[in-house]
């Protein structure tokens, strides 16, 4: 016997037809002899509506409230997945973040987990009850609601996991796995059957929302075994019931990958916003005077290109930032114009970054010179660059994402092979 955390998201969880089948799930694995703990996210849409209705009310709204708002989704969730596991003959109860309790620090609205006692759950858990905990929440050290970021669930998923000691971390979704990319965008995307915990980090963080980043980074660092897979597969299915290897993707250290891409998987993200500074000083300390003001604001910089002056007097700086945070960088950067001294500033978050990211760039040379030459080819500017060991990122005009992604996909080969 095992024990298995399955986590259920939005769209698989989205009406009371697709809760049943949820239940249905969760019920194949209880009669395979498994202690099953579940996690759901709220139906899908509606973190979207309650984040509306807050905006709506006040645009500056007091973060613990919106907690406390959009924090309800998940609550409708666990609840009706329990009624319909105990209307299926299942044991089962809900369970919300504050009663185990899921405690997290301080931060409403993006808040990090700090402990899970795992005890309460671990002792229903042996008493063959299954446990429905509402994901994305948890309780604060002011003793208030705690949200832990859009796509949240994911983690509470694997920090349960953790917690409890599960041997497995299911994540169930409307794909039937982790694909070389998005299959939105290129539906000739191939499934990965293993994606190690650092290539799915840099996947996740540079778009690839199938997993909230921060999942990852609890798996890799706990060791829990992630495995993405379908929901919409019928639960009662012979491969589901009978065969130890259903489809999907599992998440898992480098050192369980026999076969190892040059490139696994092409990510893209709409959610960046590019900004130039013209004709600043090219002098000691002008870098700190625009980086500093953007850190103190709490803004994250990413890309980050300047220029060496021919005849070191000014130069231009290009950088991006989150699309969320463009007004306001604009706003700090107008504050700092005095210390900075540049000519003019221009913007754009109509610019989308799109990354190659593969273990097997440490040891491959020309995959950044096949990727530049492939976009030249397609007629694709390219406004600035990235790399890392294992990525990299080019940032392009947003009209054409679908076209470098594709030809990205196929340049390093990754579209399905159809048996022929
Ligand atoms: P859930 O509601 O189950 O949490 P999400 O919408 O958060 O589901 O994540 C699943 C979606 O992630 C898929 O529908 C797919 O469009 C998207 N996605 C982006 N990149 C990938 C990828 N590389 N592999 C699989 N899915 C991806
Ligand atoms: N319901 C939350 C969201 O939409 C959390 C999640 O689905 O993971 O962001
Ligand atoms: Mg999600």
């Amino acid at each position: 016997m095992s024990r298995l955390v399955m986590k259920f998201g939005g769209t698989s969880v989205a009406d009371l037809f697709r809760i049943q089948n949820a239940a249905r799930h969760v019920k194949r694995e209880v009669e395979a002899g498994h202690q099953v703990a579940v996690v759901v996210s709220a139906m899908s849409g509606k973190t979207n509506e309650l984040v509306g209705w807050c905006r709506e009310a006040s645009r500056l709204h007091d973060t613990r409230e919106y907690d406390s708002i959009v924090a309800s989704g998940e609550q409708v969730t666990a609840g009706l997945l329990s009624l319909a596991l105990q209307k299926l003959g299942v044991d089962a109860r809900s369970w919300l973040g504050w009663q185990i309790p899921i405690l997290t620090d301080g931060a409403h609205g993006a808040a990090r987990i700090v402990d899970i006692n795992g005890d309460v759950l671990i002792e229903r858990l042996e008493k063959g009850q299954v446990a429905v905990v509402a994901g994305f929440q948890g309780i604060g050290p002011d003793g208030r609601i705690s949200t832990l970021g859009r796509g949240g669930s994911d983690t509470s998923a694997v920090a349960i996991a953790a917690a409890i000691g599960a041997d497995r971390c299911d994540i169930y979704t409307d794909v039937d796995g982790v694909y070389t990319t998005d299959p939105r965008i290129v539906p000739g995307a191939t499934r990965l059957d293993r994606v190690s915990f650092e290539e799915m980090l840099e996947m996740a963080s540079l778009g690839a929302k199938v997993l909230q980043v921060r999942s990852v980074e609890l798996a890799m660092v706990h060791g829990v075994r992630v495995f993405v897979r379908s929901s919409f597969a019928d639960p009662d299915s012979e491969l589901l019931v009978k065969s130890n290897t259903p489809p999907g993707t599992l998440i898992c250290d480098e050192d369980e990958i026999v076969e190892q891409q040059v490139v696994t998987g092409i990510a893209y993200s709409r959610d960046e916003a590019q900004i130039s500074l013209r004709d600043v000083a090219d002098q000691p300390g002008i870098a700190a005077s625009v980086f500093g003001p953007l850190a103190d604001a709490n803004i994250n910089v990413d890309m980050i290109v300047q220029n060496v002056s021919e005849d070191g007097s000014t130069t231009d700086i290009t950088f991006t930032v989150p699309s969320a945070d463009y007004e306001r960088s604009l706003e700090v950067l107008e504050a700092e114009r005095d210390v900075i001294r540049y000519k003019n500033v221009q913007g754009s978050t109509d610019v989308v970054k799109v990354s190659v990211i593969g273990m097997g760039m440490r040891s491959h040379a020309g995959v950044a010179g096949g990727a530049f030459r492939a976009m030249a080819d397609k007629g694709i500017n390219i406004r600035a660059i990235t790399t890392s060991e294992i990525k990299i990122s080019i940032l392009i005009d947003a009209a054409y994402t679908e076209l470098a992604v594709r030809t990205l996909h196929s340049l390093y080969d990754l579209d399905c092979k159809q048996d022929s």
